[in-house]
Formats: C-alpha cells, sequence, structure tokens
C-alpha cells in the first residue's frame, strides 16, 4: 500500500500541496488526475523519494519511507518521456537494474524473457530503443520498472506524448497487465478519459488539494462539487 499522509509543500511562498491524503491499498491502481499545475507530478516525486515534502508522511507497505531517498524506497517510476540507455538492446535496458543487483545470469534471463512477454516485445528483444516506435519504448519503460519487482509503480503521464490510437490501445493494455501483475499503482494523468477507464479509483487534485476520492462511477455520478462535475464532464 501507499500512504501519503498531510503532505504539504511550498516552493518559495508558492504552495504546491496543502495537507494532501493519499491512500492506495495494495494492488490498486489508483489514477491521479487533475489539471496541469495542480500539483501531481510534485506528489507523486514525494512519494517515491525524489523531492521531499516540506510536512507529512509516507508509508509504503504501512513503513515509513519519508527521510529515504528514491533508491531505496523500491519503486519503478515511468514518465512521460521514455529514459533507456541509448546503446543498449531492448533486452540490456530491462537487465539493467537486475545486473547492478548481481542477481544470477540464468535468473536474470528468465525474469527478462517474461517481462518481455509480458509487454508484448518478446521479438524486439536485440533493438535498440531508437528502433521502437514511441508505445514500444514505453512498453519496454514499464518492463524496467517492473524488472526489480517494485513494492509500488509510480507512472507520470506515460503515455501523455503518444498519439491517440496509440494512447487508447496502451490504455487497455496497461489494464490488461494490472490485472496481471497487481502491483500497487500510481497513474497521474490530465486525460479524464484515461483515468475514468484504466483505475480502481480516482483522487481528483487541483490546486494542492484532493478535491474528490472514489471509483469511475462514483466521481462519475456524484461528483463532490462544481469543479470534479466540470472536469469530469463531457466537453462542451
Ligand atoms: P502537469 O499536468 O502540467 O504536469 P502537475 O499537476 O504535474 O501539472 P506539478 O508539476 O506538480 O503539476 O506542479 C505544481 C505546481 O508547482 C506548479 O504550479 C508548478 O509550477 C510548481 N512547481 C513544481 N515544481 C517546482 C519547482 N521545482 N520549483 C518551483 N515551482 C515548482
Ligand atoms: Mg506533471
Amino acid at each position: 500500500s501507499i500512504e501519503a499522509l498531510g503532505i504539504s509543500k511550498r516552493f518559495g511562498d508558492f504552495v504546491a500541496l496543502e495537507g494532501v491524503n493519499l491512500t492506495v491499498p495494495s494492488g490498486q491502481l489508483t489514477a491521479l488526475l487533475g489539471p496541469s499545475g495542480g500539483g501531481k507530478s510534485t506528489l507523486l516525486r514525494i512519494i517515491g523519494g525524489l523531492e521531499y515534502a516540506d510536512a507529512g508522511e509516507v508509508r509504503i507497505d504501512g513503513v515509513t519511507a519519508t527521510d529515504l531517498p528514491a533508491q531505496r524506497r523500491n519503486v519503478g517510476f515511468v514518465f512521460q518521456h521514455y529514459a533507456a540507455f541509448k546503446h543498449l538492446s531492448v533486452y540490456r535496458n530491462v537487465a539493467f537494474g537486475l545486473e547492478v543487483r548481481k542477481r544470477p545470469k540464468a535468473e536474470i534471463r528468465t525474469r527478462v524473457h517474461e517481462l518481455l512477454e509480458l509487454v508484448h516485445l518478446e521479438q524486439f528483444a536485440d533493438r535498440l530503443p531508437a528502433q521502437l516506435s514511441g508505445g514500444q519504448r514505453q512498453r519496454m519503460a514499464l518492463a524496467r520498472a517492473l524488472a526489480v519487482e517494485p513494492k509500488v509503480l509510480l507512472l507520470d503521464e506515460p503515455f501523455g506524448a503518444l498519439d491517440a490510437k496509440v494512447r487508447q490501445e496502451l490504455r487497455d493494455w496497461l489494464r490488461r497487465l494490472h490485472d496481471q501483475v497487481h502491483v500497487t499503482t500510481v497513474f497521474v494523468t490530465h486525460d479524464q478519459d484515461e483515468a475514468l477507464e484504466v483505475s480502481d479509483e480516482i483522487v481528483v487534485i487541483n490546486h494542492g488539494r484532493i478535491e474528490q476520492v472514489g471509483t469511475p462511477d462514483e466521481l462519475y455520478d456524484q461528483p463532490a462539487n462544481d469543479f470534479v462535475m466540470g472536469f469530469l464532464g463531457p466537453v462542451t
């Protein structure tokens, strides 16, 4: 599970997050949804240890992580723009985290092939990242993030740079992947449809405050306020 409790963060005089509470039960996929500048990435970075809060606590699987750096939190990240080792094959990119951890070669081989199968990239193992499409690269990034069996997966607009058709495909695919892997996941998006389709629960954030938490159906049927209604409602 992820618990971010009473999180506040300022940049100078600007209040980016104010007393935010976010809880993601183990195995759940929660979408963090809101307009640009609302504080989504800041909250995700605080959960992952890439940024520190001014106040509040972060717990991962019940253990306080508030002061731990990112590499000790056992989290997997995927960002909008993929990060990959350009000169390493897809296989080596996915294997990297396991090699660093000095896992046995045979174990690495088995694991990487499983992961490539999971993200449907088996036939691309020997390619370089530059020889993949944008959607394939993001799938590789997910395989890399999952390789070291993170306790939580943090996705910041992972499909944001892709065209609408590929986004739709990856959205469906992520849902199926999550049904197989069940890793506790926060999925940041400013796209209402994406949040409604992909997630078990949606947390709506705006101006550094949580506006509403609920299942997609609850939010759609009973928006808590005008902001949520306007944000989720049909575009006119
Ligand atoms: P987007 O959908 O555009 O990615 P977001 O919801 O992820 O937006 P954040 O990146 O969390 O928003 O930013 C929240 C607010 O905090 C913004 O107004 C942003 O300008 C500000 N902010 C974020 N990081 C910093 C920083 N390092 N220094 C100063 N201000 C920052
Ligand atoms: Mg952001």
